[in-house]
């Protein structure tokens, strides 16, 4: 039996893995301070969270030079609560949202950062825009008039699946997606991969993860 990782080896470990290029979000959602703790002290900076609520709590008691990202879905009324100090928010996939985000930053004096969900994985439940939809949210007029939005690039989840042939189809679109669309749109962001398939979205040029378990150990 191999000995427990420790937080601060596996986020060594990770850098180590990724390089430079690519930036490894700790997804601390659920884990207490003192875990999120022990990886900032091994050097990490950028956090992620899925309630809005948890971390503007985590954000009151956690150093201030902490990154944190919003990964999951965003609900417009509690925007209000992270416009103060959210560094980016990952998975908008509504017109409505990206407003409310304008609206609030401005009111902050921020411009935030946000990355469009697309829709890859087969399940249902999972959120996100079709690529038509999202091509259409990218051209529509009253997105100039959002000064404090600065869209970044693309997000997405694959299917909770064994079949890896299944997720490098799925990254494969988004990766298509996303450079289909840098240019024009000055994107720099492509948020893919987790604890069980990050290794599979490196081939498609991920430049920003989202690990949680791997990190921290299992959730309840
Ligand atoms: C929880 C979560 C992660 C991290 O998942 P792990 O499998 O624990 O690495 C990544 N992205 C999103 C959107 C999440 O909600």
């Amino acid at each position: 039996m191999e000995k427990e990782m420790t937080i601060a080896d596996a986020i060594k470990e990770f850098k180590d893995e990724l390089g430079e290029e690519v930036t490894l979000v700790a997804v601390s959602k659920t884990k207490p301070n003192d875990l999120l703790m022990q990886a900032y002290e091994a050097g990490q900076r950028d956090f992620g969270e899925n309630k809005i609520q948890e971390m503007t709590d985590k954000h009151a008691s956690l150093p201030k030079d902490i990154k944190w990202h919003m990964v999951g879905h965003v609900q417009s009324n509690k925007v209000k609560y992270m416009a103060p100090y959210v560094h980016m928010v990952h998975a908008v996939d509504k017109y409505k949202t990206l407003k409310e985000i304008n609206k609030r930053a401005k009111q902050n004096d921020r411009t935030i950062n946000c990355l469009l969900q697309l829709k890859i994985a087969e399940e249902d439940s999972k959120f996100g825009l079709s690529e038509t939809d999202l091509k259409d949210l990218l051209a529509s007029p009253g997105l100039q008039d959002m000064e404090h939005v600065k869209i970044r690039g693309l997000m997405g989840m694959a299917t909770f699946t064994e079949d890896e042939r299944q997720i490098h189809a799925e990254f494969e679109k988004l990766e298509r997606v996303y450079f289909e669309l840098k240019d024009n749109h000055d994107f720099d962001t492509l948020s893919m991969g987790m604890s069980g398939d990050y290794q599979l979205a490196i081939p498609h040029h991920t430049n920003m993860v989202r690990i949680g378990s791997s990190i921290f150990g299992k959730r309840d």
